[in-house]
């Protein structure tokens, strides 16, 4: 978890660093794109002003320069001239004067017309708006009188303006008065006022002389300045030069003003602002949460790298752990392997050494198997001499033909004992269970005679069955159980040993008992134990039982003692059942001798 502290340090420095250069480059890009706003808006701005300066500047040249010719044009003619007379008391003709100035100003639509003599008297005028007190008339008198175009800015009355310009009227070389044309400005301004911009004209006095705005007129433009009036449009001092747009007009010595309007420039600045700020604040907020993601990416990788070296180190670890185990499991399993096969070769030895007792125990009586058909042959052979002798040839081919029976039986029970003594084989297969009881009973028959038994009966279903084993092995067993009956049949009057055997589903069951002492009851869970005996020394060893046990378990089945009600001990053996083979297998699996398969 250490390392993950380190990232979110790392992160924190990161977002720290980010957030400065984000501060920075977005102070950069607003103050730019105010500035460049800004530019195209003044730009616009200037550009309209401009228009609207040059178009005025035309109009108000256009008007001063029509009433500039008015004057001299009026002054050359002669019914006018013919009006600057006096009679002889020195009336002047003041009515067609009048008439005659009316006329003019009605035309002209000038604010008024008047004529003055030399002496400033007032011959007439139009309106009569000045009578005799007519300002600044000394000067426009003495202008025209030097031959020049008079001319004077007249403000008046209730800030009344007109401009005038006066022409001096000369009769046969003589000065006899002037006209002079007051300008009206009325339209002019009137056009102005319906600008939104300010639009005004300055005199060199630099005195507002004209302006849309009439509280602006006759003002002196420093004390505009300095009530704010023009200020207050103006942004900052760089603006101050630029808003304020004048043109000359060069007859008056008059600056024409129009003062452009800040308010867009104004509002591009703030939407420029505005705009770029928000820009910069989701170009910042994307960075941050794509920081973010970044860091819980990383975080998590480690994370999964972190639980993905666990894993592998706990699944290391199981795994050699596990092969460990494994190692010492096939070393245990080599160990069993070796064990089993001991026992096995024990096994076999002790089936050796049981059936090697068993031959001890019946040898007697196999002796005298041999011995009564030898004796027989002796005495068969010797009478089929003296038949020979004799010429009875008939008797002798008798005498032949009962010896040649007598060797087949001798040959017979020695083949089965060389069967028996060999070492069994360890397959299983079907097998008849009628032959291994007949070949049992030839072994044992010999020794049952001799110790009484009366009778040995074998079921009549026996012959018919097959059950799965080895034939060698199982008839060891049934060798087995009927020595261990002959033993317990020893002065039994009526001795007998019943073999019974029948088919119950997939299984055999086979029964060996006799009519014996039976077993005692504590004995009864113990016979099949190892070296169990009640015999004394020489007559028994105690592993003909066990041995049996054994095999019957080979075989899959199973092998119980018990005691008959009636007296007597009871073996029955469970062994699975086995289909007859046909005949040419039969014959081929079972030579008669026995091919040794146990
Ligand atoms: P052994 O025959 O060498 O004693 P076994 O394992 O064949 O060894 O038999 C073990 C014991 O079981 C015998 O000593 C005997 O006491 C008892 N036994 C076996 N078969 C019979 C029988 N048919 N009747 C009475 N007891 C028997």
């Amino acid at each position: 978890m250490g390392s993950r502290a380190v990232i979110e340090k790392q992160f924190r420095f990161i977002r720290t660093g980010l957030f400065v250069a984000w501060v920075v480059v977005s102070a950069i890009i607003v103050g730019w794109s105010v500035r460049i706003a800004q530019d195209q808006a003044l730009s616009d701005v200037m550009q309209k002003a401009g228009e609207t300066l040059a178009v005025q500047t035309e109009v108000l040249s256009g008007v001063l320069d029509k009433y500039r010719l008015l004057p001299p044009l009026l002054s050359r003619q002669s019914s006018i001239r013919a009006l600057f007379v006096r009679d002889a008391e020195g009336n002047a003709q003041a009515v067609d004067a009048r008439r005659t100035a009316e006329e003019i100003a009605a035309m002209s639509a000038a604010m008024d017309v008047a004529f003055f003599f030399p002496d400033g008297e007032l011959l007439a005028n139009a309106r009569g708006s000045f009578a005799n007190s007519a300002p600044d008339l000394p000067e426009l008198i003495e202008v025209a009188r030097q031959g020049r175009l008079g001319r004077a800015a007249i403000s008046f009355g209730e800030g009344q303006r007109t401009y005038a310009f006066s022409s001096g009227v000369r009769r046969e070389g003589r000065f006899v008065g002037v006209v002079v044309v007051y300008v009206d400005f009325y339209r002019v301004e009137a056009a102005w006022a319906l600008s939104a911009r300010r639009i005004f004209v300055t005199d060199k006095a630099g005195t507002v002389f004209l302006a849309n705005d009439p509280a602006w007129r006759l003002q002196p433009v420093s004390q505009l300045h300095e009530t704010g009036r023009i200020d207050r449009y103006l942004i900052d001092g760089r603006f101050e030069d630029r808003l304020d747009l004048a043109r000359r007009l060069p007859l008056l010595e008059w600056d024409l003003h129009v003062l452009a309007d800040p308010a867009p420039v104004d509002a591009a600045r703030l939407s420029a602002a505005a705009i770029a700020t928000l820009a910069c604040l989701l170009a910042g907020l994307i960075a941050l949460v794509a920081l973010r993601r970044n860091e819980v990416a990383i975080l998590r990788a480690r994370t999964d790298r972190a639980t993905a070296l666990r894993l592998e180190r706990v699944v290391r670890d199981r795994t050699r752990a596990l092969s460990v185990t494994n190692r010492s499991l096939s070393h245990e399993v080599e160990v069993r392997r070796e064990a089993e096969e001991r026992l096995r070769k024990t096994q076999d030895e002790l089936i050796q050494t049981a059936k090697l007792a068993a031959l001890g125990q019946m040898s007697t009586a196999l002796s005298h198997e041999y011995n009564q058909p030898l004796a027989a042959i002796r005495s068969y052979a010797d009478n089929a001499l003296r038949f020979l002798d004799r010429g009875m040839t008939s008797e002798v081919s008798g005498n032949l033909i009962r010896i040649n029976g007598l060797v087949d039986r001798m040959a017979e029970l020695s083949r089965t004992l060389l069967s028996f003594s060999r070492k069994p084989g360890a397959t299983v297969g079907p097998v008849p269970l009628g032959t291994v009881i007949d070949e049992a009973l030839l072994l044992a028959r010999p020794r049952a005679r001799a110790a009484g038994v009366v009778s040995i009966n074998v079921g009549r279903e026996v012959a018919g069955l097959y059950v799965q084993g080895g034939r060698i092995r199982l008839g060891q067993v049934f060798v087995n159980l009927i020595n261990n009956a002959i033993d317990a049949l020893s002065g039994t009057p009526g001795a007998m040993v019943d073999i019974d055997a029948r088919r119950e589903g997939d299984r055999v069951v086979v029964t060996v008992s006799d009519n014996g002492r039976g077993i005692a009851p504590e004995e009864l869970p113990r016979v099949f134990d190892p070296f169990f005996t009640t015999k004394g020394i020489g007559e028994g060893i105690g592993i003909g039982l066990s041995i049996a046990d054994n095999i019957i378990r080979d075989f899959g089945g199973t092998i119980m003692a018990s005691n008959r009600p009636e007296g007597g001990a009871c073996f029955t053996i469970n062994l699975r059942a086995a289909e007859p083979p046909d005949t040419a297998t039969t014959r081929r699996l079972e030579p008669i001798g026995g091919s040794g398969t146990g």
